[in-house]
């Protein structure tokens, strides 16, 4: 990834999507922003128990720094199922100001319509950045185990294709910094959920016992064969491959902070008329 810097504002970008100047791809990391303690300090998460005026002071902060404004930032209700929303104008802001409106019950957001900014949140979960360049069209996906056991980066390129008419051939996709497998010890539950939904072989891939029993799980690796599987060509991933409990003073990890933390977060937009920021 590129790391890039506009006045305090430090987020990192896709290389794979920098010959594209007409989208905008950011991954934000933790710094510089006005949350403190435990949030400390670009905390973009509502309802994590930061105080609220600070968390919207990020997210203006974000949205200045990238020529967008900040009421147009749209969110997801991120609750770990499957649903893919197609966002058009009418739904431009929603989860911007309070998390009540956000797009309810949904995972994953696609649009074809410029200046609408979507946005994933995350700390520890994976997000995935998606965009078009032919059908001018992107795409964000918010992927816990949950959401990659539901297949949501799978159903986010389908929905890509039945909406707007895209090639997976054409799509460019970015898997976020996120909870490497190193970090990212689950349940046999989750194993063999896995096992059910993916196969017994996949998912030997995919999750790894160590000489104690405890079981990791490879989210980059699971998420980067479902966009193999839609037909997404390899060189089109990008794989951030940055681990967020390796990096707590970078990134919010979940893990690492044991619960209390903040969310940093992944944002796409098409732009009308001016070129990126960055
Ligand atoms: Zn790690």
């Amino acid at each position: 990834m590129q790391d890039n810097k506009i006045g305090d504002l430090e987020f990192l970008s896709y290389t794979r999507f920098e010959a594209y100047r007409k989208v905008t791809n950011v991954v934000t990391t933790r710094m510089a922003g006005r949350s403190a303690g435990v949030y400390h300090s670009l905390n973009l998460g509502l309802g994590v128990g930061d105080d609220p005026d600070a968390v919207l002071e990020n997210r203006a902060m974000l949205a200045e720094a990238l020529g967008i404004e900040p009421l147009s930032l749209t969110f997801a209700e991120q609750v770990h199922g499957s649903k893919v929303a197609v966002v058009k104008s009418p739904s431009r802001g929603r989860g911007a100001v309070t998390n009540d409106d956000a797009l309810s019950k949904t995972d994953a957001l696609v649009t074809n319509v410029r200046d609408l900014p979507l946005m994933v949140l995350i700390a520890d979960c994976v997000a995935i950045s998606f965009y078009d360049p032919h059908q001018n069209a992107v795409g964000l996906a918010h992927a816990g185990w949950k959401g990659t056991l539901g297949r949501i980066a799978e159903l986010t390129v389908a929905k890509m294709v039945s909406a707007f008419g895209c090639d997976p051939a054409d799509i460019v996709a970015g898997i976020s910094p996120s909870i490497g497998r190193g970090h990212y010890d689950v349940g046999e539950e989750v194993v063999d959920a896995f096992r059910k939904e993916f196969g017994r072989q996949v998912t030997n891939d995919l999750a790894q016992e160590d000489m104690d029993g405890t079981c990791y799980l490879d989210l980059w690796a699971a998420n980067e064969s479902q966009l193999l599987g839609q037909g997404i060509p390899a060189e089109n991933i990008a794989l951030a491959e940055m681990c967020t409990a390796c990096h707590p003073g970078r990134f919010y990890s979940h893990r690492h902070d044991s619960g209390r933390t903040g969310r940093f977060g992944a944002l796409v937009m098409l732009h009308a008329t001016t070129s990126r920021q960055y």
